[in-house]
C-alpha cells in the first residue's frame, strides 16, 4: 500500500471542513429526499426508483453514477477522482419493511426533525450513512474541484433482503470495483458514543439435525425400555458434540482457526471492560470471564449454538409418550479461516458417526472476513475516526455477528473495514427509526477526514 498520490495540504483539508459544516442544511435537505423515496426489498416497492434517485442526486454531487442490472436489484455504482488509492465505499440504499405502521409517529417515509433526530424509515439504516460519504466527496469537489484519491462507490438494493446477488456481481465485475480498501458504513456507534472500527466479521452455518425413532410416539409404559425414544437419542448426539467449557467436540472444527495476532490483542487489550455493565445489557446474571477471553471468545473464536430443540409433549399435564421424533435447530459462527462447507462436513460426518439414521440440512451460510488491523490504510481509518471525533475509537478485530463483508475480502481480495455512523439508538428494523442530526454532521466529517488521510504517503 506504499503508493504516491495526490496529498492535499492540511489548509486544503481545513477548508473542506469548513464547507461542510457551512452546509449542513443543504446536506440534510438531501437525506430527507432520499429517504421520502421508499425502497423496501422485501416487498419489491419502490426499489428501482430510489436507485435512480441515489444515481442522479450522485450526478447532483458531482459523482458520475451508472445503475447496472442484477438479477434481482439494480447496482448503483459511481467512480470520482484521480490517485494510485482508490477507496470503494459500500452502502445499501434499500430499506427493512416499515410495518407496524400505527407505532410510527410520523409516517416512515416522511422524514421529519424531532429533537435533533431525523425520523424516517432508512435515516440510519442505511441512506444516511451511504450519504455522508457522497457528500465529503462533493466538499472536496466544491472546495478544492478535485480529490487527492480515487474513490468508487457501490450501493446495493437488497441487503436488507440478505444481498442475495451481491457475491455474483463483485465476482462479475472485478475490474470495475477493484479498489485498495473497502470501506462500509452501517451499524449503530459504540453504546459510549465513542466510533466503532471493525476489521472483520463473523461468519455464519445454520443447520438443522432431525431424528425419527418410531413411526408413531408410543406408550411410555407399555413400550417402555424396549424401544428407542427420539428425544434421548437427540440428546445424546448433542451431548457429545460440546464439553462443559464450551468447547467443540467435533473433530476438526477448529482446524482453519486462524491465531490471534499481536496487533489482534493489542485492539483487545485497548479496550475498556466493565462485565457488570455488560452482564446487564445481555440479560445474564454475570460474566465469568477475564477480558481478553471475553473478546476472543466473541470476536476471534467460532461458536456452536443449539437455536431450538423439538420433541415429544409440550402441552398442558402429563402425556406419557416415548417421543418418535426430534429435531435441533443449530448454528455456527464462524471466524477466519474457516470454510462453511468444510465445517458442515466435519459436522455431518460427526453425527453420522454416533447415529448414522440422522438427517443433517445445511441452511445456508456466510464466510467469515478479517483485514489486519496493521495495515496502514487499517490505521489511517482509525486515526481519521479518532480525529474527526476527537474520540478514542473502540476497534474490535471483528463483529460477533455476520456481515457479506467476504465479498471485498475473499472475492475482490481488498482489505475491508465497517465504521459505523449511527446513533446506537437508531431503532434500524424498527418503528420510528432514525438518525441523529449530530451523528449525520459526524459521519460526514469522519469519510472527509479518511480520504484526508488515505492521501497521506
Ligand atoms: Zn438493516
Amino acid at each position: 500500500m506504499d503508493k504516491t498520490h495526490g496529498e492535499i495540504p492540511t489548509l486544503g483539508y481545513q477548508k473542506v471542513l469548513a464547507q461542510l459544516r457551512r452546509k449542513k442544511r443543504e446536506h440534510l435537505k438531501l437525506l430527507q429526499r432520499l429517504v421520502a423515496q421508499p425502497s423496501i426489498s422485501a416487498q419489491n416497492e419502490g426499489v428501482r426508483d430510489c436507485a435512480e434517485l441515489l444515481a442522479s442526486i450522485m450526478e447532483e454531487l458531482g459523482v458520475p453514477a451508472q445503475i447496472y442490472e442484477t438479477e434481482g436489484q439494480p447496482v448503483v455504482f459511481g467512480e470520482i477522482g484521480e490517485g494510485d488509492l482508490t477507496v470503494l465505499f459500500y452502502g445499501h440504499y434499500d430499506v427493512q419493511p416499515p410495518e407496524p405502521l400505527e407505532a410510527w409517529t410520523t409516517p416512515p417515509f416522511s422524514p421529519t426533525v424531532r429533537n435533533g433526530r431525523l425520523y424516517g424509515r432508512g435515516t440510519g439504516d442505511n441512506k444516511g450513512q451511504l450519504l455522508t460519504h457522497l457528500l465529503a466527496v462533493h466538499s472536496y469537489l466544491e472546495v478544492l474541484g478535485k480529490l487527492p484519491i480515487k474513490i468508487k462507490f457501490i450501493f446495493e438494493g437488497e441487503e436488507e433482503s440478505g444481498s442475495p446477488y451481491l457475491a455474483d456481481f463483485v465476482a462479475e465485475h472485478q475490474e470495475l470495483l477493484s479498489a485498495d480498501l473497502a470501506y462500509t458504513s452501517d451499524g449503530p456507534l459504540h453504546e459510549s458514543g465513542a466510533p466503532a472500527i471493525y476489521y472483520g466479521v463473523r461468519g455464519m452455518l445454520g443447520l438443522e439435525m432431525s431424528l425419527e425413532t418410531a413411526s408413531w410416539d408410543n406408550h411410555s409404559g407399555n413400550k417402555g425400555g424396549v424401544i428407542p425414544n427420539a428425544a434421548w437419542e437427540l440428546v445424546r448426539i448433542l451431548f457429545s458434540m460440546k464439553d462443559e467449557q464450551g468447547r467443540v467436540l467435533v473433530d476438526g472444527f477448529y482446524d482453519r482457526v486462524r491465531e490471534p495476532s499481536e496487533i489482534d490483542l493489542e485492539l483487545i487489550a485497548n479496550l475498556e471492560y466493565h462485565p457488570w455493565q455488560i452482564a446487564k445489557n445481555f440479560g445474564v446474571k454475570k460474566i465469568n470471564l477475564e477480558k481478553e477471553e471475553f473478546y476472543r471468545r466473541l470476536t476471534l473464536e467460532p461458536t456452536m449454538t443449539i437455536n431450538g430443540l423439538t420433541s415429544g409433549y409440550q402441552g398442558q399435564g402429563t402425556k406419557t409418550i416415548i417421543p418418535a421424533k426430534a429435531s435441533a435447530k443449530m448454528d455456527c459462527r464462524l471466524v477466519a479461516d474457516q470454510d462453511p462447507e468444510e465445517v458442515f462436513s466435519a459436522i455431518k460426518h460427526h453425527i453420522e458417526k454416533m447415529n448414522p439414521e440422522v438427517e443433517v440440512i445445511q441452511q445456508g451460510y456466510m464466510h467469515p472476513s478479517r483485514t489486519d488491523p496493521g495495515l496502514p490504510v487499517s490505521q489511517k481509518i482509525l486515526k481519521a475516526a479518532q480525529a474527526a471525533t476527537g474520540k478514542k475509537p473502540v476497534a474490535l478485530p471483528a463483529t460477533g455477528g455476520s456481515l457479506p463483508d467476504y465479498v471485498w475480502t475473499k472475492i475482490l481480495g481488498v482489505p475491508s473495514i465497517i465504521v459505523p455512523y449511527a446513533n446506537a439508538d437508531e431503532a434500524n428494523h424498527a418503528p420510528n427509526e432514525n438518525l441523529s442530526l449530530e451523528c449525520f454532521y459526524q459521519g460526514i466529517e469522519i469519510s472527509a477526514r479518511a480520504i484526508y488521510e488515505l492521501s497521506k504517503k
